[in-house]
């Protein structure tokens, strides 16, 4: 709570993470009750809502593929992974109207990393003082929303955008 320049250090604290893709959350997204919380596939990545949240609407964009940082994604990687952002960015303003968001990367676990080993960016939606209105019982954040919710809200809006972004594509093609 008191690391306020990355609130997501918070994530999967209880989560075991390893190098190996078997026990990897961000390679196994098809157990149970793991998927209702993915917003949006593309292509090569996809966004998922924070298990753990640090506020109402944080959610991680991840590469499909078990790559521990930047350096390893590719140029198809980098691209969507950003695209994903700037979507989760419009989708987060749109739904939660929030005053700030924290956008980042967390490599290694001096960094704050929850996983290891599998790149993933954090938003996270921020207001004033939102280190102070939510109840903290023992270490568990007491969220006004839940995560059904959150979900309910969100994935029309990545839906749309995805939408949006196939139509302009296709438009460019037919244009040249
Ligand atoms: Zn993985």
């Amino acid at each position: 709570m008191e690391h306020l320049w990355a609130p997501w250090r918070l994530a999967y604290v209880t989560g075991a993470s390893g190098s190996r893709t078997d026990d990897c959350i961000f390679c196994n997204t098809s157990e149970p009750g793991r998927g209702d919380l993915i917003l949006i596939r593309g292509r090569v990545s996809y966004v998922i809502l924070n298990l753990f949240p640090y506020n109402n609407g944080h959610l991680m964009v991840v590469p499909n593929r078990h790559v521990a940082g930047l350096a390893a994604t590719t140029r198809e990687e980098q691209a969507e992974l950003m695209q994903l952002t700037r979507h989760a960015e419009i989708a987060l303003t749109e739904a939660y109207a929030p005053q700030g968001i924290n956008i980042g990367i967390n490599l290694g676990r001096p960094a704050g990393a929850g996983v290891l080993d599998h790149l993933h960016v954090h938003l996270v939606p921020r207001w004033n003082g939102d280190t102070n209105f939510m109840t903290v019982v023992g270490n568990v954040r007491v969220l006004p929303e839940d995560m059904q919710s959150t979900a309910a809200k969100l994935k029309p809006i990545f839906e749309r955008l995805h939408r949006d972004d196939v139509l302009n594509a296709e438009h460019a093609e037919h244009a040249e």
